[in-house]
């Protein structure tokens, strides 16, 4: 948080109103920087991840902007696109521009994906101050003539290194050709990619940059551990760690759909409410899957990484990573997860010997050696070791030698035989031959 107050940034006195029925005494960096630039009409590039209070910075100059001498919109138009990779992120945004403008009356419109298009056409008809979407459902309806992006007056991309991850930069470029040469653009992203660097070129007219965390650089407030612990005792481990009652709102990830559900049931098996939410649920399954947990009825929610983009829930108290992501950018938006609007978070990560080159990615990128804890488990048993060579044999690693796996002679990490050790964990468990040596 910063020393300033939103009206000595500019903020009219409606929307003041709002922030302090919020509670938001002062604003985070981002808008303390954001807000006076996009008052003055700049255009805007925001280094930042969700988190950070990036959705105030652009919304409340934006809902500023279009209340000042409001005039109603005009059928089928849009004054203010707001472009968002995930349907959660989108109904996220607009549910912040909902609160933030309470006090002023301006009409929004969301268009989403995988929902019916009646109703958002129905919406559109009467035209909308601001419009949130998807960029796919939106290209639809702009081609079916139900919406015209030539009086937008501001645009906005959030999220657009995720839009890029996702395969929409292309229809975020068609949707870029429809609108006006004239209007006030601004683009956040967590990461800078080649793509979005030339994106943004194309896009803002000499912009503000503002970076609010080095790129890749995790928050400080996270506190970082790992666990070495082979795959079939992961379920073992989180059951384990689940009973402190410290850890009271739960991000569990995972790599996959299938993963996330079996975690979940898992978890539901073992007394634990759990729910999962990922990309083969339906939309109402997903926000119904949200409210759970935004409410905790649900203490634990075990997403994969996409779900997870946009989930704006505060006060979650650990970020699990069952199985570490493969891009190490996506370690950094897991765990942004925790500690969000300056509170403190713990990040956990399980790594087994085939996420080995995940890990190292990861700490070359965030600059940090995560710190290992051991734990309690006992040894594999006969049956777990037998899945956990299993899992390594597609992978080539017939004789147990995990990826990236240098210099250590003998080649049967876990083997049989070997003296239990008392803190098991302590280190990776195909080193634990060389240490017991
Ligand atoms: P965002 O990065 O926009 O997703 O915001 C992250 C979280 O911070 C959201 O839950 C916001 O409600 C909250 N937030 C944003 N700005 C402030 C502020 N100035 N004071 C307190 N909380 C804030």
């Amino acid at each position: 948080m910063t020393d300033v107050t939103f009206a000595a940034l500019g903020v009219a006195e409606p929307i003041l109103r709002a922030l302090a029925a919020e509670n938001y005494t002062h604003p985070t960096p981002i808008q303390a920087r954001a807000i006076p630039a996009l008052l003055a009409g700049r255009d805007l590039l925001g280094i930042a991840q969700t988190g950070t209070g990036k959705t105030a910075a652009f919304g409340l100059p934006l809902l500023q902007k279009l209340s000042i001498g409001h005039v109603p919109p005009r059928p089928r138009e849009a004054k203010a696109l707001i472009l968002a990779p995930t349907r959660e992120l989108a109904v996220q945004i607009e549910d912040s521009l909902r609160i933030y403008g309470r006090f002023l009356n301006l009409k929004r419109a969301v268009i989403l994906g995988g929902v019916s298009q009646n109703a958002q056409i129905n919406a559109m008809k009467n035209g909308v101050d601001i419009l949130v979407a998807t960029p796919g459902r939106l290209l639809d309806l702009v081609q079916q003539k139900h919406i015209r992006l030539d009086t937008v007056q501001v645009f906005i991309v959030d999220e657009a290194d995720r839009m890029l991850d996702m395969g929409f930069i292309r229809d975020v470029r068609k949707i870029v050709a429809h609108l006006p040469k004239a209007r006030q653009s601004m683009l956040f992203s967590a990461t800078m990619p080649d793509d979005i660097v030339k994106l943004v070129g194309d896009m803002l007219k000499s912009p503000e940059r503002i970076e609010v965390t080095p790129q890749g650089r995790t928050a400080d407030r996270i506190e970082q551990k790992l666990y070495y612990v082979p795959m079939p005792q992961k379920r073992q481990l989180l059951s384990v760690l689940l009973k402190d009652e410290a850890m009271n709102r739960v991000i569990v990830f995972t790599r996959t759909k299938h993963g996330a559900n079996r975690v979940s049931e898992h978890l539901s098996k073992s007394g634990v409410v759990a729910e999962p939410i990922h990309g083969n649920k339906s939309q109402n399954a997903r926000q119904r899957a949200l409210e759970m947990f935004r409410t905790g009825k649900a203490r634990v929610l075990v997403a994969t990484d996409i779900a997870a983009r946009g989930i704006d829930i505060d006060d979650i108290s650990h970020v699990i990573n069952f199985e570490l992501p493969n891009e190490p950018e996506s370690y950094v938006h897991r765990i942004g997860r925790t500690a969000r609007a300056g509170g403190e978070g713990i990040a956990i990560s399980f790594c087994d010997a085939s996420e080995r080159d995940y890990l190292r990615d990861i700490e070359r990128l965030t600059r940090n050696k995560i710190t290992v804890v051991p734990h309690d488990l006992p040894e594999l048993t006969e049956a777990q070791k037998a899945q956990a060579e299993e899992q390594r044999r597609p992978h080539g690693h017939r004789h147990g030698k995990p990826h990236g796996h240098k210099g250590h002679k003998s080649g049967k990490p876990g083997g049989q035989g070997q003296p239990a050790k008392k803190r098991n964990g302590a280190r990776a468990h195909w080193h634990r031959k060389r240490d017991a040596a």
